[in-house]
């Protein structure tokens, strides 16, 4: 691994922590317990089970929540539907309104999309230039139908945190089920669901150290009405998801709560002076800015606008580093991000910017070699494109 990129993209995904490897193993083979979850006639199964229901109350613990509120899932974008559509389905279209945030991940985007197609009404909400959605924002575009209010956590791209305890608040009064996808703040901030006064959240284990096709919706017992099952099978779940439970996948998700649980603080406070670290070392570079700086933010993420500078050609000159940029490649052309085009940030800005975000195993040498190539190809890159025009 020695010619690997240095892995500044722990947003797009973190590696499974050994640990959970560890775990996760030991469910899958003969000499393992490979038993299905609900066999109920044999040992093998009530080992699975028992496994299983461990998982869930480490992951019910660290988000406060009563084990019972915890749906398996394959991962967040299978929440975020189960969440969506399993609300809307309780109404007919003309009689339930979303509402939702303009920098959301696709993941909440596409299935409120899907809805307004159906015919239900959708409010895809601005953020402000910090790219945060504010309770008033909520509160203002409010109707007597609104069923769902469906606002992120943590961004992906920036990092940036919305006030959820207040828009929680906000709709604990109402009738108005409080969805948040909390796929990047889970395992990375604390993550409560009553003070959030939320009705479901989302979670996506390989955002924190579980493999990749894992994650849960957390579902607030004694809501008013049945969440509508988007996968029909066997009733597990209590009906919400069916399919046989993944037994090493949730043990590895379990795990890596348990482990979240115990080192979350500390962690963040180490990751959290790394990526400050990074800033500090590129700060006086000339016309660069944090994209969402003045907003309260996750630990692990730095969005840096570059000016003069395109976010591909730089993110080529940083081969030796695993970063995101700050578009999206679709078929046709390279279009800015739309979480920065959100908050108003120019085409050409939202070009130029790069997502760097810090993890577990992020060391202060690799943030080092970072500040030094960054150094380097920030004014290479600028005299080039002075020369070129
Ligand atoms: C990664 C991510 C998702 C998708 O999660 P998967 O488990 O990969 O399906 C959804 N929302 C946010 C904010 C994410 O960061």
């Amino acid at each position: 691994m020695n010619n690997a990129p240095v892995y500044f993209d722990y947003a797009a995904t973190t590696p499974v922590d050994e640990r959970v490897a560890q775990k996760l193993m030991q469910f899958l083979t003969r000499d393992g317990q490979y038993g299905n979850p609900a066999s109920r006639s044999h040992l093998l199964g009530w080992l699975a089970e028992e496994a299983v229901e461990e998982a869930r109350n480490e992951l019910a613990e660290l988000i406060g929540a009563d084990n019972r509120e915890i749906v398996w899932t394959s991962g967040a974008t299978e929440s975020n539907n189960l969440a969506l559509k399993g609300v809307a389905e309780n109404f007919e279209p003309d009689d339930c309104h979303l509402i939702i945030s303009a920098t959301e991940h696709k993941a909440v985007l596409d299935p409120a999309e899907y809805l307004r197609k159906q015919g239900y009404g959708v409010t895809v909400l601005s953020p402000d230039r910090d790219g945060v959605i504010s309770a008033s924002a909520v509160a203002e575009s409010l109707q007597p139908n609104t069923r769902l209010v469906s606002i992120m956590a943590a961004n992906n791209e920036t990092g940036v945190l919305n006030p959820v305890a207040e828009i929680g608040a906000l709709l604990a009064d109402r009738d108005i089920w409080f969805h948040i996808d909390a796929a990047q703040a889970v395992g990375k901030i604390p993550v409560d669901v009553n003070a959030w006064q939320a009705t479901m959240i989302s979670i996506s284990g390989h955002k924190f150290y579980a493999p990749k096709g894992v994650g849960a919706l957390y579902v607030k017992r004694r809501s008013t009405l049945q969440l509508k099952a988007q996968i029909h099978g066997g009733g597990h779940e209590r009906g919400m998801r069916s399919g046989t439970l993944a037994t090493h996948q949730l043990v590895a998700i379990g795990e890596a709560a348990r482990l979240a649980k115990t080192e979350l603080t500390e962690e963040a406070e180490r990751i959290g002076a790394l990526r400050d670290r990074l800033w500090a070392g590129i700060a006086d570079l000339g016309d660069v800015h944090i994209n969402g700086g003045n907003a309260p933010r996750t630990p692990g993420h730095l969005n840096v606008a570059f000016g003069g500078v395109d976010g591909e050609a730089l993110m080529m000159a940083l081969r030796q580093l695993a970063v995101s940029t700050g578009s999206a490649c679709t078929s046709a052309s390279v279009e800015p991000s739309h979480v920065l085009k959100a908050m108003g940030l120019a085409d050409s800005v939202a070009h130029g910017s790069l997502r760097f975000s810090l993890g577990r195993y992020t060391t202060a040498a690799e943030v080092d070699q970072a500040i030094d190539s960054i150094r380097e190809a920030v004014p290479a890159l600028r005299k080039q494109s002075s020369v070129a025009s």
